[in-house]
């Protein structure tokens, strides 16, 4: 299903309990104060303090440096019940912010330009409430506050520091503030939502000389220019066409004069597909062309091909008990997209593929107040009315989940 982004739904605000209503102008504060404070991946040192020193204010249990500056806050019900794990993930991006706003980024080079300073207000806001109102649900929720999602990625790290062990988590929830959405929605899905994201760099290795006398040479521009078409047939001619991929040559660097045959030429780019099953397909085909196009032209090459991360994959059960709950905070039912599917990746999958869970949208843009840049664009920014809907939906899960 396709949305225009003409204007917002309506979001009635009535839906919000008032304990959550009552929350929304703290999210905001946090949020903004985090995002003055944008910091990469694993160096998310003021914002895990920030957490912690807000954990301890509530006196809610946690742990800090798991997988560097991840931390684990831990909440048990009135009862003992099953155990569900929210995740939100709180790093930003090398990105220089054109916003205007007050609140807008104090570090330079920095910015929260994927919304997940949203994220970290939205799980602490999660967090606050359920620990007043322990008497609501059984079990334990954890929450975890994961480092470098935009890379190099701190979900694996995480799942390796045992965070879904002790007590053991039985599914896992977590969303994404999303502007390809409008804000009184929110994107479920069952089965894969988000690729797999895997990584090239290629360079072959030709023999240079003059410009005039090639066949003197193994011209290193002609042989990267096959292999770049060559592997478009990947997903044009070797995948199922009922199937989906992407094979992205981003960047292609060779050569330095125009009399001059490049004795290398360098590729890089992206490969991204939602299937698991393709999970050796595409690395296959891959090297199978670099090597026969190289081969055929006496080129050697060097290739490092890596899988950072695989698709995200929602649990069937749990994406419909997201699904019923959203239905019953978004305001029309319509507002519940049901196939909402993007070609991004995110490490979520890690723990996706160690529990049942699910991964969704919440819809943030407002094309109304000028909030509807896409995710990583310098002027990225979202409707913070959003964050008291993802508590809501959050506290929502939690109740539905561990009412057991
Ligand atoms: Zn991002
Ligand atoms: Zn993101």
């Amino acid at each position: 299903m396709v949305f225009t982004l003409s204007s917002p739904l309506p979001v009635d605000s009535s839906r919000l309990r008032p304990d959550v209503r009552s929350l929304q102008p703290q999210l905001v504060q946090w949020r903004r104060g985090l995002h003055q404070r944008p910091e990469l991946g694993f160096r998310e040192t003021l914002t895990a303090g920030f957490i912690a020193e807000k954990l301890r204010e509530w006196d809610i249990e946690h742990q800090t440096g798991v997988a560097q500056t991840g931390i684990v806050a831990v909440i048990d019900g009135s009862r003992p019940g099953p155990v569900l794990a929210i995740r939100a993930d709180m790093d930003a991006l090398p990105i220089q912010e054109e916003n205007q706003v007050p609140y807008r980024s104090q570090h330079d080079g920095l910015m929260h330009a994927c919304g997940h300073d949203g994220h970290v207000a939205i799980a602490l806001g999660t967090a606050y409430y359920l620990s007043q109102h322990r008497d609501h649900f059984a079990g334990t929720v954890k929450i975890i506050f994961q480092p470098a999602e935009e890379g190099p990625g701190g979900a694996k790290p995480m799942v390796e520091a045992g965070v879904l062990k002790n007590p053991d988590v039985d599914a896992i929830i977590g969303l994404h503030l999303w502007n390809n959405l409008p804000l009184g929605t929110a994107g479920v899905r069952t089965g894969a939502m988000m690729a797999a994201v895997e990584l090239f760099d290629l360079t072959i290795h030709g023999k240079g000389g003059h410009g005039a006398m090639p066949h003197q040479t193994i011209d290193s521009i002609v042989v990267a220019s096959q292999v770049v078409n060559a592997l478009q047939t990947i997903v044009a001619r070797n995948l199922d066409p009922l199937q989906s991929g992407v094979v992205t040559v981003g960047s292609f660097q060779a050569g330095k004069a125009r009399n001059v045959i490049a004795d290398s030429a360098t590729l890089s780019g992206t490969v991204r597909y939602f299937d698991p099953a393709l999970t050796d397909f595409f690395e296959r085909r891959f090297n199978e062309i670099v090597a026969g196009i190289c081969h055929s032209h006496g080129a050697t090459y060097a290739l490092d091909y890596r899988k950072l991360y695989p698709p995200v994959v929602n649990d069937g059960a749990i994406a419909n008990l997201v699904r019923s709950v959203a239905e019953t905070v978004i305001e029309t039912p319509a507002g519940v997209v049901p196939d909402c599917q993007t070609m991004g990746g995110e490490d979520m999958s890690f723990f996706l593929q160690e529990v049942p869970g699910c991964y969704f949208f919440l819809g943030s843009a407002n094309t109304d107040k000028g909030l509807a840049y896409p995710h990583h664009h310098p002027r990225f920014d979202f409707d913070e009315t959003a964050l008291g809907m993802g508590v809501e939906l959050f506290v929502r899960c939690v109740e539905k989940f561990c009412a057991r």
